[in-house]
């Protein structure tokens, strides 16, 4: 893979690198045709990566077809798939983690210990293979993404991250590999994560900035469904990740929620409509 990427920026080629766990879904072909866009050589990668999971998360029964992935991958117009083994990525011995202090310990780094940290280090040694200079994330998981952003920005990588929107199905649900574990019954429920986050938006188009206020809309409707198990409802600054008390910045509101066993995240992007103004858009 090193050998190949070299040779493309040798070649003057723009490469882009789209990572993702498999079990691909059009949230993760939408960022390979943003690659597509605007990249010469896009690499995509599949990688199940352990070191992301805790002792009692879903590593084992987390959904894996390379083959179907390869294929949606080609007919996307992927130039290289690159799906490295555990035992390679980590081989015996392995000691070297990344951690970015801080954002990394809050809502989901609280709920799943230690899971940026394995995202964080995966990512750098991604970075490190393939030498991207743009490298492509969902904003569905937008902490994570602004923890790579962070650790791109402290260790001077060249890689330029770029933000996608979140892809959801019509009636709001985020495509997510995990939303295969979901019976009927729970893929009805699920729909509620879209919906509180509506909730949200409605209350901060009637100009509603008060975080209490904002996070209790969006719990009244979680609560309402019997199958559904809050983990976090919160409103978050856009840059740190921490609570706050008004909307005056970039923020989100972001969900975490067992849906019966299988636990989903979203988010509610809130921006100034321009810089500097009060005036807030609002992004699903
Ligand atoms: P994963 O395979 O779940 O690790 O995701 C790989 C990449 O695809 C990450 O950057 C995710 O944020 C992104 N992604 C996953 N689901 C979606 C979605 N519904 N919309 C946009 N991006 C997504």
């Amino acid at each position: 893979m090193k050998e190949y990427a070299r040779g493309a920026r040798t070649e003057g080629r723009v490469i882009g690198l789209v990572p993702t766990m498999g079990a691909l879904h059009e949230g993760h072909t939408a960022l390979v045709r943003r690659a597509r866009q605007e990249c010469s050589c896009v690499i995509a990668s599949v990688f199940v990566n352990p070191k992301q999971f805790g002792p009692k998360e879903d590593y084992q029964k987390y959904p894996r077809d390379l083959e179907k992935d390869a294929k949606t991958l080609g007919d996307a117009g992927v130039d290289v798939l690159f799906a490295p083994e555990a035992a390679d990525v980590y081989p015996d011995g392995f000691r070297t983690y990344v951690h970015v202090e801080g954002i990394s310990e809050r809502l989901e780094g609280r709920s799943r210990p230690g899971h940026f940290r394995g995202v964080s280090t995966v990512v750098l040694k991604l970075f490190e293979i393939v030498q991207p200079h743009f490298a492509y994330f969902g904003r569905k998981d937008a902490q994570q993404v602004r923890i790579i952003s962070e650790m791109a920005h402290d260790l001077n990588l060249d890689a330029e991250i770029v933000v996608c929107p979140v892809i959801r199905e019509a009636d709001g649900l985020a495509l997510s590999s995990r939303n295969t574990y979901l019976s009927a019954e729970e893929r009805m429920a699920a729909t509620v994560l879209h919906q509180a986050l509506v909730a949200a938006r409605d209350e901060l188009s009637r100009g509603v900035r008060d975080a209490m206020q904002l996070q209790t809309a969006m719990r009244r409707i979680l609560e309402a469904e019997p199958l559904a198990n809050v983990d976090y409802a919160e409103i978050v600054s856009a840059d740190k990740f921490e609570p706050v008390v008004r909307v005056a910045r970039s923020s989100y509101a972001v969900l975490a929620v067992h849906i019966a066993k299988t636990r989903l995240i979203d988010n509610l992007l809130i921006e100034p409509a321009s810089p500097g103004s009060d005036d807030f858009v609002f992004q699903l």
